[in-house]
């Protein structure tokens, strides 16, 4: 029997195994989630050019250095530049052109003043206002006042997105800003996703005795889009040699890069998947010291990375996020990625059984300290503990008991409110 692989060591040995995916080339409305393939950089100044920030009047600042509620500044008004257009006509001294928000600045301009700050009629609501002949500026402006000036924000040939980062809707904002109607990232790692054991039904089917839902392949499935992987679902593979010989082999020719199942893996009379995939190619199976999901399979089916997680549900969960996660990070570029994780206060006395231990908690923020408890049972088919749940609590291997009070490790997994779930079931 292998000696027990700690938690690090597994996931060591497993990402060695993968490198990233290829790259191609998506449209912006299609990128957001994707990771960037290459740093990118601008070809342009953003702003394009000096613009106005206000509806106003572009005027020479100097004109209107005594300009006072009590003594304005009477300006000839010139023309009009709204967004979108360019003024031909140049300011004098005592003149002022109208401008929109975002119209370029007129040449011999050096300010705005807003409107507000004018006698102008601000128009409140209704287009087509004419231009005045002439205005009352009420206040002095500074040289530079209400203009974005070009270049502001980015300069042409600066670095403005690093490669391996994920696309977020702002960046590809800027990404349109730039004039880039499409971007290199990396494909979406293909994983092929299959459940085993002859209990299983679709969630559509009706059950019958003996017979339990699929869960593992929505909840696996879930991860994957989560983690921007694309499911290639290959289904339930019932108990029987030549079933999932069949099913494996869909994997392969779907050109997947993972090959992912649940269950069928340990040392039952029916696991086999691990005996077809011995078969072609070759299976290391670990056991991992860890808690829940102590089997974890490893290998290749024809050429195709194949990991079996434990068929518990809770137990494919955490497997998944400690093993898989990583995975697929790295098949889409990301390599560093580091979970949020908090140091909490436990409530109540924890006991372990000295494997790295994975528990459902609630944790809660309260006067600058996070504190914890479980979440009912910790049996690893107990997916509702996990539902309710808004942390992993990591016991260290090891570790045999806790007292309340004690500080650990844990990896924050979503917003659920203990005192909301609380509230609600005492209403029932
Ligand atoms: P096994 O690894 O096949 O011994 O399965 C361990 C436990 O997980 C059993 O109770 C199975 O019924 C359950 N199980 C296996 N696969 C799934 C699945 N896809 N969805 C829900 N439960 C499952
Ligand atoms: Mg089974």
């Amino acid at each position: 029997m292998k000696p027990l692989l700690s938690v690090g060591e597994a996931k060591r040995l497993l990402l060695d195994s993968f490198s990233p995916v290829k790259i191609e080339r998506v449209a912006l409305t299609q990128c957001t989630g994707r990771i960037l393939a290459e740093d990118v950089f601008s070809g342009v100044d953003l702003p394009l050019f000096d613009n106005s920030s206000m509806d106003g009047y572009a005027i020479r600042a100097e004109d209107v250095t005594t300009a006072t509620p009590g003594n304005p500044i009477t300006l000839k008004v010139i023309a009009d530049v709204p967004a979108g257009q360019v003024s031909s006509v140049c300011l004098d001294p005592g003149q002022a052109i109208r401008i929109m928000t975002g119209a370029p600045l007129p040449e011999g301009a050096n300010a705005v003043v807003p409107i507000e700050d004018t006698d102008s009629n601000q128009g409140e609501g209704q287009p087509d206002i004419a231009v005045p002949d002439q205005i009352k500026v009420f206040k002095s402006i500074k040289q530079g006042d209400y203009i974005r000036p070009r270049a502001q924000d980015v300069k042409n040939g600066e670095l403005v997105l690093l490669g391996r980062s994920r696309l977020r809707p702002q960046d590809v904002g800027l990404l349109a800003m730039l004039g880039i109607p499409e971007v290199p990232v990396y494909q979406r790692p293909r994983v092929a996703l299959l459940s085993t054991g002859d209990e299983l039904l679709p969630v559509d089917v009706p059950l019958k005795p003996g017979k339990i839902h699929d869960s593992n392949a929505y909840t696996l499935s879930a991860l994957i889009c989560r983690d921007g992987g694309e499911t290639i679902d290959l289904g339930i593979a019932p108990d029987r040699e030549q079933a999932v010989r069949e099913i494996l082999e869909r994997a392969v020719s779907s050109r997947s890069d993972l090959l992912l199942s649940s269950a069928g893996v340990s040392v039952g009379a029916f696991d086999f998947v691990r005996k077809v995939i011995e078969q072609e190619g070759g299976l290391e199976f670990w056991r991992v010291n860890m808690k829940p999901g102590k089997p974890l399979a490893f290998g290749r089916y024809k050429g195709v990375p194949f990991i079996g997680l434990p068929g518990n549900p809770v137990s494919a969960f955490i497997g998944y996020e400690i093993f898989v996660q990583p995975v697929i990070m790295k098949m889409i570029g990301l390599t560093d990625l580091q979970r949020t994780t908090v140091r909490v206060r436990l409530l109540e006395n924890i006991d372990s059984d000295g494997r790295e231990s994975y528990l459902r908690a609630i944790a809660s923020f309260r006067k600058g300290v996070w504190f914890a408890q479980l979440t009912g049972h910790q049996g690893s088919g107990n997916l509702r503990s996990l539902v309710q749940a808004n942390a992993l609590l990591i016991i260290p291997s090891g570790v045999k008991s806790l007292p309340a009070e004690s500080e650990l490790d844990a990896w924050l997994l979503g917003d659920i409110q203990k005192d909301a779930f609380d509230e609600k079931s005492e209403k029932r």
